[in-house]
């Protein structure tokens, strides 16, 4: 556990993005209002105190399996199998309630538009994907015990490795559009002014689409997926329906600075590095945990649910240090800090979240620097000379 914990730091060491970028210290405060800061903190403290809940249902869930685990019989694969799609099905039921409270508490806020029967069919179509794929799992890692013995761990890791690539591959292609519709940004403004962007940074940026966000949230996004030729950009509908042109240009930078960088087979290469070890974790805890002639599958479970959390912490240093980078690279390649800022604030207070989080929250859990730091990084970064409203002293 030592070992993996080290060796996901050093490969986040290795990895992260070495400028350093300079930052204004911020005040929530000065930015947004009272009522504002207590909508978000009341609205986010009980989303996260229902995600805690959750996890130890969750937690609970999988140490009842591993107490009654299936006798492993004569058919060890199809049992394996047959326990992950159980668990998965069981863990998911049983979370049911606390998710649903989590999103009325968004409904009430105004986040979600997606009627209940809209979510039920999401709810159903997501556990079938995770059953497909658990059992997969549950089979391979059966199968992967009984010709590997105690070194299943060493394929088992290539067998992380690849699916992650695979899946990176594939989901903008095979599993995204089975939840929401894609199109590519027709011809106007907003495709000129991304393609112009791009050429301009010197960034190949595959198809830019546009998702229909709109369909379940009022939150406003965008994010870079895929590899090779399914790599792509997708900005929200929401995000091109209430922003303006110069945010939605900071929106496309920011992911253009992504996919300069590399950030996604950069994500990958740190996956492919720390699998070893990890698998290795899951491996010896595995043996441990699994009682005599009993299905491994629910130990194998546990033990990754332990230590995923622990190795996710680590890796969101290197996602929070690669969004700071994006940033640099929106505010370089738009000069338009003021923009940032009048951007940060307003899809903060769109998406309802928290400016300024505890700082164990940040650390535990935050793929993303605060919406402060990035005010404070627009602060710090000098804006482009002529820039017609850059106004130097400004807010
Ligand atoms: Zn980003």
């Amino acid at each position: 556990m030592v070992a993996a914990i080290v060796v996901a730091e050093a490969a986040v060491l290795l990895l992260r993005p070495k400028e350093r970028y300079p930052v204004v210290e911020a005040e929530a405060r000065a930015y947004f209002s009272a009522a504002e800061l207590d909508r978000a903190t009341t609205f986010r403290s009980g989303q996260l105190w229902l995600f805690g809940a959750r996890t130890v249902v969750e937690l609970g869930i999988l140490v009842l399996a591993v107490r009654y685990a299936p006798r492993a019989g004569k058919r060890p694969v199809l049992t394996g199998a047959a326990a992950a799609v159980a668990l998965t099905l069981a863990t998911t039921t049983v979370a049911l309630p606390l998710r649903a409270a989590a999103r009325q508490r968004a409904k009430d806020v105004g986040l979600i538009t997606q009627g209940w029967d809209g979510w039920a069919i999401d709810v159903a179509k997501s556990t079938a994907i995770g059953g497909v794929v658990a059992a997969g799992g549950g089979a391979l890692l059966v199968l992967g015990i009984r010709r590997f013995g105690r070194d299943w761990w060493a394929p088992g890791a290539a067998a992380v490795a690849g699916f992650a690539v695979v899946i990176s591959y594939l989901a903008p292609v095979v599993l995204d559009p089975m939840f929401n519709q894609f199109k590519a940004l027709p011809a106007g403004e907003t495709r000129d002014d991304v393609f112009q962007l791009a050429s301009r940074a010197g960034v190949e940026v595959g198809e830019v689409y546009e998702v229909d966000a709109s369909r379940r949230t009022t939150a406003a996004n965008a994010y870079v997926t895929g590899l090779g030729h399914t790599k792509r950009v997708v900005l929200y509908d929401t995000l091109l329906k209430e922003f303006t042109p110069a945010e939605t240009r900071l929106v496309v930078a920011h992911e253009l600075g992504h996919v300069r960088h590399k950030d996604v087979p950069g994500g990958l290469l740190w996956v492919a590095l720390v699998a070893p070890f990890g698998t290795l974790v899951v491996a010896r805890a595995t043996e441990k945990l699994t009682r005599d002639g009993r299905s491994p599958v629910p130990a194998a479970v546990l033990s990754l649910a332990l230590i995923a959390p622990a190795l996710t912490m680590i890796s969101n240093q290197l996602s929070r240090a690669v969004e700071r980078r994006a940033d640099a690279f929106a505010l370089e390649l738009t000069g338009e800090p003021e923009a940032m800022i009048g951007f940060e604030r307003k899809i903060t207070l769109q998406n309802v979240g928290d400016p300024d989080p505890p700082r164990w929250q940040q650390v535990f859990m935050a793929t993303h620097p605060t919406t402060m730091e990035r005010i404070g990084a627009a602060l710090g970064a000098t804006p482009r000379s002529g820039s017609p409203d850059a106004s130097p002293g400004g807010a």
